[in-house]
């Protein structure tokens, strides 16, 4: 089988790169010239696994739903990233790129964030290392997630407010990188998904593949073989699917099946279905396929989860998509509030609704009943307790 992963100059296949300003070059170059040395020594390895084990609680479990099994007449398994400290997989590369800044002798951190998941994970981590975090997000984005910014604040980061453009994601980004350029190799940009220039995609990717050796060995445990007939998960930037299908891509036997957010719908212009609808381009740095409007713009992203709510996405899925390796299944808002309360419903389990959209996939997909399913459970749906509450009228049959 060919060839997945990065190769030595920065892409997979003709998607990837590095795609930036000279300014900024200097910055992507120098962290890309150290992190494979970092993440390979021994030192990094213990500081990381110990990190994982103590703090985050690693390996997190890989359940047998048994009660979704009998639903689905098939045998799932839910990787329980949920279950993890601050209650999602991006803890592990939060942990992991803040260790690769400690051994690079930084200690300034700083980070962009939309709707503040990943700016309380790298608070969280900046906290235990003390360590310097100044976090850059849109004033629109500061208005709708209030517990987020004070949950940031209380941990000791500052919230820097970007009053450009839409004052929402992608103005924090262009913010964050210019305070990069100008910080000189003084700051180390932590960024939240596998996406952005190369090294981000391979070194996140790696960071996150922790879930996939875990699952790996608890699958050859709990039935004597190591590869499942399918591997589901949810894609917005792609680091918990990239983390989940890591150890398993250039595996023939195992197929892969990718969720990304439909929206309203992939023809209602209130969408976030990149895969399905993207076009190559250049985004944040790198190129891969992207979501434009009539002009040729970056298209304005809507789901009803914002962490998949990203009009592009990692360059390593583009690559996926093109060789065929994956099947993409777009998951409309309302099929994964349906999915979010039939796993609740029977196993007790509330999901993040960004993973509500890998578990549609179980009610869109024919399985054999000796298939073994596993499927990554993202996050915890604490967070989304709120907009669960108000569609839980429309799903009160849902089973
Ligand atoms: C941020 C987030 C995602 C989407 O990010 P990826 O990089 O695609 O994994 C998915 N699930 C949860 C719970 C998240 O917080």
């Amino acid at each position: 089988m060919e060839n997945f992963h990065v190769d030595e100059n920065g892409y997979y296949g003709e998607f990837g790169g590095a795609y930036v300003p000279e300014s900024l070059k200097v910055c992507v170059d120098n962290l890309a010239s150290q992190y494979l040395k970092i993440i390979e020594s021994k030192e990094f390895q213990a500081e990381f696994k110990q990190l994982l084990k103590d703090y985050v609680g690693r390996p997190s479990p890989l359940y047998r739903a048994t009660r979704l099994s009998t639903h689905y007449n098939t045998n799932i398994y839910l990787k329980r990233e949920d279950l993890n400290h601050t209650g999602a997989h991006k803890i592990n590369n939060a942990i992991g790129q803040i260790l690769i800044a400690k051994y690079m002798g930084i200690s300034h951190i700083i980070a962009e964030t939309g709707a503040g998941q990943h700016g309380v994970a790298t608070a969280t981590v900046c906290a235990l290392m003390d360590m310097k975090c100044s976090i850059y997000m849109g004033q629109v984005d500061i208005e709708r997630q209030y517990v987020n910014v004070e949950k940031m604040k209380m941990l000791g980061a500052e919230v820097i407010s970007v009053t450009s453009g839409t004052m929402t994601l992608t103005n924090a980004v262009d913010a964050a990188l210019e305070a990069w350029i100008e910080s000189e190799n003084n700051t180390f940009y932590l960024l939240g998904s596998a996406v952005g220039p190369h090294p981000y995609p391979d070194m996140v990717a790696r960071l996150q593949s922790v879930i996939g050796e875990e699952i790996k060995a608890q699958l050859l445990e709990q039935t004597g073989r190591s590869n499942p007939n399918y591997l589901i998960a949810c894609v917005g930037g792609g680091s918990n699917a990239a983390g989940t299908i890591y150890h398993h891509v250039h595996e023939a036997d195992v197929n892969i099946i990718l969720a990304e957010a439909a929206g309203k719908g992939v023809d209602s212009g209130m969408t976030a279905a990149t895969l399905t609808l993207g076009t190559s381009s250049i985004i944040h740095g790198y190129k891969s396929y992207v979501i434009l409007d009539e002009k040729g713009e970056i298209a304005e992203p809507y789901s009803i989860s914002a962490g998949l709510d990203y009009p592009g996405i990692g360059p390593m899925y583009a690559n996926l998509v093109d060789k065929k390796r994956v099947e993409i299944q777009a998951i409309t808002d309302d099929e994964a509030l349906a999915a979010a309360f039939r796993l609740t419903r029977l196993e007790g389990i509330i999901p993040a609704i960004e993973s509500s959209h890998a578990l549609a996939v179980l009610e869109n997909t024919k399985f054999k009943p000796e298939d073994v399913v596993v499927l990554t459970v993202s996050g915890r749906g604490d967070k989304d307790i709120e907009t669960y509450l108000e569609n839980v009228s429309r799903f009160a049959h849902v089973k």
